[in-house]
């Protein structure tokens, strides 16, 4: 596939190479413009999940490194007829980093690097690790100390990573991962700077259209912001070939705590005022100083879309109602689309006729701490007598 690489900050264009990982002029974020591609349709694809768009993902492959990521679940709600769901939980290590994890990792494979490397808040290691295992490629990971979520530490431990823990935020462990980058050049990384990872995640956006075509929302929670604006991408790309006509408003979620971008929109800036120390149940958001600010408000921006924020309470509350009203376990960073779409919707902002996608991003068994926050009732009983109970519950 054709086109060019365009720095965001000093505009620079350089063809599409897939060593290029940041600007090599000035370091910034690049962006990978493809050529809109002809004579492309749905139903001549083959195959399912990421790789089945492979002619719409940039780059070379000679080795792809595949766990059947994507081709999740779009789950209708049960009292909403236009509200969907997309349950990203259901990729191979529990979250919609997989997507992007398989090209990240296919493109080190094919670029013969024997080293990966990531920060992660928790589930960009369970599925770096996860991926290089499989590749056979040596990781590391780095992690800020007792601020990951048990299960995307377990899963970690697990697939066999190297584990570094920094005293400090996750934009701590981010900005040593950026350091390093610059200064070893034989380490390929793997967080969401990275523009092939994206490559993966705007497959999401296919999956949706295949579906249901193109709704009038979309809503993502938002971290490091990498995500929304690759769903934001696969849109706008689908519509330059021909294949839809419209794009939905890209809507961001953030934590009360750490809502950099939410709260810079609202007041009109430009550029958001980073946070030193995030705080949110929601470890998934909890950054502070978002790497790809630039590209998330670029696709809000230019999708009519907007930001906002929720409070921690409003998303445990929210995480509830999914799982007992829709049968649907999210861990909390991913509650928090369901807690704003209720919150936008109850200001007006949303009306529930309009067609509207909650992409779920991981999990709920990814947090079990926070799962056992929701209050149930758990009674001590004698095994003879359970039926009493039963019997007095429906008198
Ligand atoms: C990574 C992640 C996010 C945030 O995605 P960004 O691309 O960093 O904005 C949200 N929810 C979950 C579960 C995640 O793992
Ligand atoms: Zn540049």
């Amino acid at each position: 596939m054709q086109g060019y690489l365009k720095c965001l900050d000093c505009g620079s264009e350089y063809p599409i190479q897939q060593d290029i990982i940041t600007c090599p002029k000035c370091g910034g974020l690049l962006e990978i413009i493809v050529e809109p591609k002809k004579d492309f349709s749905f139903s001549k694809l083959k195959g399912k999940g990421v790789w089945r768009y492979r002619e719409l993902i940039a780059g070379e492959y000679k080795h792809i490194v595949s766990l059947n990521e994507g081709n999740t679940p779009l789950i209708a709600s049960s009292t909403n007829k236009n509200l969907y769901f997309k349950f990203e939980g259901a990729n191979p290590t529990g979250s919609f980093k997989d997507r992007g994890m398989t090209v990240a990792i296919s493109s080190a494979k094919s670029l013969n690097y024997k080293v990966v490397v990531a920060a992660s808040t928790g589930n960009t290691a369970a599925s770096a690790a996860a991926y290089a295992s499989r590749a056979g490629l040596r990781s590391y990971i780095v992690l800020p100390k007792g601020k990951v979520a048990l299960g995307k530490l377990a899963q970690s431990i697990l697939y066999g990573t190297t584990i570094l823990e920094v005293d400090g935020s996750f934009d701590v462990a981010m900005n040593s991962v950026m350091k390093l980058y610059r200064e070893l050049k034989i380490v390929y990384p793997l967080n969401s700077f990275n523009p092939w990872r994206l490559e993966g995640q705007k497959t999401i956006a296919f999956e949706i259209v295949e579906d249901i075509g193109v709704p009038d929302n979309v809503i993502v929670p938002v971290g490091n912001a990498g995500n929304i604006y690759a769903i934001w991408k696969g849109f706008v790309e689908l519509m330059n070939i021909g294949v839809t006509d419209k794009v939905p408003r890209m809507i961001g979620i953030q934590a009360e705590g750490a809502a950099p971008i939410a709260k810079a929109l609202e007041k009109g800036l430009d550029k958001p005022e980073f946070i030193d120390s995030p705080e949110t149940v929601a470890s998934a958001i909890r950054i502070g100083k978002p790497v790809n600010w630039k590209k998330a408000i670029k696709a809000i921006k230019s999708s009519n879309g907007f930001a906002t924020y929720v409070s921690d309470s409003e998303i445990l509350e929210a995480q509830k109602e999914l799982a007992r009203r829709e049968g649907i376990g999210a861990e909390p960073a991913s509650a928090a689309s369901y807690a704003g779409y209720l919150k936008l919707v109850n200001s007006g902002k949303i009306d529930k006729s309009e067609k509207t996608v909650l992409i779920l991003t991981g999990h709920a068994l990814k947090d079990p701490d926070a799962m056992i926050k929701a209050e149930s009732r758990r009674i001590l009983v004698n095994p003879e007598h359970i039926n009493e109970i039963i019997l007095s519950d429906l008198k």
